[in-house]
């Protein structure tokens, strides 16, 4: 797609970038390379200090970056102002952190494996290009820049073509906080131009936040080429409600869940699996919840949700719910395409979902509830399990045993119980499946692009 900045509130093309020649893109891989040698040898300190200067900077120009955000991706005002303050401090928690996670470790005593010394260090391994999503064009884009920074690793984002002046405030920001020329750049280049990157021997291990089709695309790349790689792919997150729960309170925290960020999270509550115990009463509040979620202008402060964030993800989602309707699901709210300027979608709520509508298994990346009745913990179980992906869930109970049985028994790289799914800086995050592999965040995180180093003495 066309590297622009298209306002999804106005469907009008703001700007336009060329993508980086071959030249350019030869150039900046030597500028990487380049401070790959140097920041190698620099100390956590030093680092640290850099990188909390790049906190405050981002700090310091938060209404220009959440007006940036509003504008090429459509999030609102408020929701971007906090996305970029989570991103200052995610920064700052691995500037504070990461000496402490990749401390030296001694797995065993020497004298079990023979030596007077043994012991594991963790080294950076060299230039990570990083392939980010535009739906948290700041966070997506941090969480993995920060450690791998803090790690004495550098960085390369090719970010999404449709966030490319986020993309550029990025790829200069650790420069100016004063980080050695070159350690974190912008690429400007397209989607399908990015897993060729992975032939290059400056390119040491990739990270793509994004759909299943870019994972394999990168991860087929990265496998031809014997370099590591982390997926961080979609999700078709459950969120299970039980008789024992606070049913107003899980109601309103689901339909938060499935509206933020216009649905266009790969956390939002997706499929809803409610106990018939409580399912009416449950459903009732969830609806008004839902209907009263309206979308509107990004930059009024009273607007629950903006656009979506292209015409592309509006038409994929659409696309969904019309095979549903085509099939004989019920929608209870929202579900048409509105008229007018710019890619809103309604807040929609449909029951009756069978497994063949594309629905039941596919993501759908806007404002889309499914929700079931169940009768029992472990039907939500086997039916929440009953997915392609493994990204996350959230239960809601007070009850001890079907906490410990829904937190053992699904499939999912993290279980919220009584919460909505969220991103923490020192948990991992990361799921199974199709959702894909390996973690971001907290010391799993920081560890995913280094040599774990074996260092034995006699
Ligand atoms: P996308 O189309 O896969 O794009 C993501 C990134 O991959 C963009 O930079 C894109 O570049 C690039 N890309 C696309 N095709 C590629 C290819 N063949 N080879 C290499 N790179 C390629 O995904 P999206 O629509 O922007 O984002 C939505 C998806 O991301 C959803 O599935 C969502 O669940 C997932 N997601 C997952 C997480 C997580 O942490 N698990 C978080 C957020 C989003 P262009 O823009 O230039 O095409």
């Amino acid at each position: 797609m066309a590297i622009a900045t298209l306002n999804p509130t106005t469907g009008v093309v703001e700007r336009t970038f060329e993508p980086h020649t071959a030249a350019q893109v030869e150039e900046i891989l030597e500028r990487a390379a380049a401070a790959n040698a140097l920041l190698r040898d620099t100390t956590f300190a030093e680092r640290s200090a850099w990188m909390h200067r790049a906190a405050d900077l981002m700090d310091a120009d938060v209404d220009v970056l959440a007006a940036l955000a509003a504008t090429e991706m459509g999030k609102t005002i408020g929701t971007a102002r906090y996305e970029v303050t989570k991103s200052a401090n995610g920064m700052r928690h691995y500037a504070d952190n990461a000496e402490r996670y990749l401390a030296p470790e001694r797995p065993v005593a020497p004298v079990e494996v023979g030596a007077s010394a043994a012991h594991v260090v963790f080294q950076p391994i060299g230039t990570v290009l990083a392939v980010m999503p535009w739906n948290y064009p700041f966070w997506q884009v941090i969480r993995f820049a920060a450690p791998a920074l803090m790690a004495g690793n550098t960085g390369l984002l090719k970010h999404a073509s449709s966030v490319p002046q986020v993309a550029l405030y990025l790829g200069e920001l650790f420069e100016r906080a004063g980080f050695p020329a070159g350690a974190f750049q912008t690429l400007l280049v397209e989607g399908a131009a990015a897993s060729a990157l992975l032939d290059d021997r400056r390119i040491a291990a990739v990270t793509l936040t994004g759909s299943v089709g870019a994972g394999s695309a990168v991860a087929e790349a990265a496998g031809r080429n014997i370099k590591k790689s982390v997926l961080e792919l979609g999700g078709t997150d459950a969120f299970i409600v039980m008789p024992s729960a606070d049913v107003q309170r899980s109601a309103e925290f689901g339909a938060n869940s499935r509206t933020q960020n216009s649905g266009q999270s790969c956390i939002c509550a997706k499929r809803f699996y409610i106990h018939e115990d409580i399912y009416d009463e449950w459903f009732e509040a969830f609806l008004t919840r839902m209907r009263s979620t309206t979308p509107g202008d990004p930059f009024d402060p009273a607007t629950s949700f903006g656009p979506m964030a292209t015409e592309s993800v509006r038409a994929e989602a659409h696309a969904l719910v019309a095979d549903a309707v085509s099939k004989g699901v019920t929608v209870h709210t929202g579900g048409e395409l509105p008229g007018g300027p710019g890619w809103f979608y309604p807040a929609t709520v449909l029951t009756g979902v069978t497994t063949e509508m594309r629905i039941y298994r596919e993501e759908c990346f806007g404002p889309v509830a499914c929700v079931y009745r169940v009768g029992s913990v472990e039907e939500a179980i086997a039916l929440a399990n009953d997915s392609e992906f493994g990204l996350a869930a959230s239960v809601w109970t007070t009850d001890a045993d079907e906490i410990a049985l829904l937190q053992g028994s699904l499939e999912f790289g993290a279980v919220f119980t009584n919460g909505n799914t969220a991103s923490f800086f020192g948990l991992p995050f990361g799921g199974i499946k199709d959702s894909g592999y390996g973690r971001e965040l907290g010391r799993f995180g920081i560890r995913e692009f280094v040599n774990a180093k074996t260092v034995w003495t006699a």
